[in-house]
């Protein structure tokens, strides 16, 4: 075990100042007197328990980077989280974040695979009106980054789905509203993750967060939820685990509540790379963790409950689907995550065109709009296509995901975004005569990232690319990835989730992507035998 202490830098700057804190300084100090007024423990840790990271100065080359002191390696301007509960937005607040982007930071605007929108390039100064811009509509950045609980990931159909075992959305509310900003769970050792899903193709990764309540029907208690805890990825990937515990719809806040403060109280906070959930997981086991939780924090057994059955979807929701109340939901494909505020704008007046008020982001850096009407479906469709977001995307184009990667993230080594756009329209024209939709049955799936961490979650695809710089034919150090191959999360074609593993010694150059994934593709789809699948 790791214990308590010496405590390390992250943990002593908590526990000098507590991290919620830092707002009233930054509307009444920093945003006045601006960027260099900034006390470094703010300007480097607290600032992200309200979404904010300084991000990385142009040029600063990838590798290397432990050298340059943290004024080397970024700018004066930040990232913005918002956190996206759910995935949940209205067009209204869709319509803001485009203005907020358009009028504070250059027009930028990316989807993360968390269900959060990430705008660049915001000036300290600019920070209280974005705040004010964005809370005026229900939108929040507290505790979207940080040691605290971020955002909740939830179903992206959720309420609306036909198929749907239980409608999450109450449960989502009530930890949001009864626990977000709250000081008492606002230092914890790590990052904690949260999801919550009632649909059968369990569509948030659930096997990677700290918590997961996915959505079962008890066979006398009715639909409720199956526990599991200490998943994530990162350096030491792990899967969450189930407790074999059912939680009722009415316990679910609490049974949240319950594990957050387990991690709070017993999480390991001497060594950061050790600090998640998972560990204190991987050293307790599920059992004890369920005594601990039952008789310390809930004061109640829980019920022993089945394990959901295996997904019957590929959970992006890409397409056109009926909704339990007969209107439809159309899921919309976009290229890694990247939009822009003229996207968000052009895809709110589409969505209104088409009598919709309602989108919704998922763990797919996809898009979906709800409650459009059968025969307004083909307007919508064609009003967005142009800007880049298609209901019929390509194999490649559904299923490929990336990181922020070198362009705006101090950690990274490569560049991510660019490369998998370009990857995607290169195997567009590669693979032109394969049919890849009857070779498997749901997407083959390419995911980038710009350095070791996971924030795309390469060890969970089928061809997870890390970003690494590689060696040349000529012998040049370039920016290049190291292959993994056969991740994926629990699906209808494989039974267990599996981390992907590492092909030793294979590294593509980022010019190679495309040629070394259509290699890959051609040889799978050539030697395959009967339904044998890519994992
Ligand atoms: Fe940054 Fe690395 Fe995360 Fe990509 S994976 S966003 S490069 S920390």
């Amino acid at each position: 075990m790791d214990g308590r202490a010496p405590l390390n830098h992250n943990e002593q700057f908590k526990a000098d100042g507590p991290p919620l804190e830092v707002r009233d300084r930054i509307e009444r100090v920093y945003a006045r007197e601006g960027f260099a007024s900034i006390d470094p423990d703010d300007l480097n840790g607290r600032f992200r328990w309200w979404g904010l990271y300084t991000q990385r100065r142009p040029g600063v080359p990838g590798g290397r980077t432990a050298q340059l002191t943290p004024a080397e390696l970024s700018d004066e301007f930040f990232m913005l989280r918002v956190r996206l509960d759910g995935g949940a937005l209205t067009t209204q607040q869709l319509r803001l974040l485009a203005d907020v982007s358009r009028r504070y930071a250059r027009g930028t605007a990316d989807l993360t695979d968390r269900q959060n929108v990430q705008l660049h390039w915001v000036r300290i100064e600019d920070v209280p009106a974005i705040w004010a811009a964005l809370e005026a509509v229900g939108l929040q950045t507290t505790e979207a980054c940080g040691d605290g609980p971020r955002v909740v990931l939830g179903s992206p159909v959720a309420g609306v789905a036909a198929e749907e075992v239980i409608d999450p959305t109450p449960v989502i509310t009530e930890i949001v509203e009864r626990f977000i900003g709250d000081p008492e769970i606002a230092n914890l050792p790590r990052k904690f993750k949260s999801a919550v899903t009632g649909h059968p193709d369990q569509d948030v990764v659930h096997e990677i967060n700290d918590i997961s309540l996915v959505g079962v029907v008890h066979p006398e208690l009715g639909p409720g939820y199956d526990l599991w805890v200490g998943g994530g990825l990162s350096t030491n990937p792990r899967l969450a685990e189930r407790l074999g515990a059912f939680v009722r719809a009415e316990d679910a806040a609490d049974v949240w509540y319950g594990v957050v403060r387990i991690f709070r109280d017993y999480g390991y906070r001497r060594l950061r790379h050790r600090a998640r959930l998972k560990f204190l997981l991987a050293d307790w086991g599920p059992q004890r963790f369920r005594r601990v939780l039952e008789e310390e924090y809930l004061g109640f057994a829980l019920p022993d409950g089945p394990p959901a059955p295996a997904p019957t979807g590929a959970g992006d929701h890409v397409g056109v689907h009926r909704q339990k109340d007969g209107l439809r939901y159309v899921g919309l494909s976009l290229v890694a995550g990247r939009v822009s505020a003229d996207v968000l704008t052009a895809l709110a007046e589409a969505a209104e065109a088409a009598g919709s008020r309602r989108v919704r982001l998922t763990p797919q850096q996809k898009l979906l709009v709800l409650d459009v009407p059968e025969d307004e479906v083909e307007g919508l469709c064609a009003r967005l296509e142009p800007v880049g977001l298609t209901s019929t995307p390509s194999p490649f184009r559904r299923s490929t995901m990336a990181c922020t990667g070198i362009e705006y993230c101090k950690l990274a080594i490569v560049e991510t975004k660019r490369a998998a756009a370009e990857a995607v329209g290169d195997l567009e024209r590669r693979l032109v005569d394969l049919p890849l939709p009857t070779l498997a049955p749901r997407p083959l799936t390419l995911h980038l990232n710009g350095c070791p961490n996971s924030c795309a979650r390469i060890q969970t695809a089928d061809i997870g690319l890390k970003g690494q710089l590689v060696t040349d034919d000529d012998g040049q150090q370039v920016p290049g990835f190291q292959v993994h191959l056969g991740g994926g999360l629990a699906s209808q074609d494989r039974e267990e989730p599996g981390l992907g593993r590492t092909v030793r010694g294979l590294k593509v150059t980022a010019d190679g992507v495309g040629e070394y994934v259509e290699r890959v593709v051609r040889r799978w789809a050539a030697d395959r035998e009967g339904d044998e699948t890519f994992a």
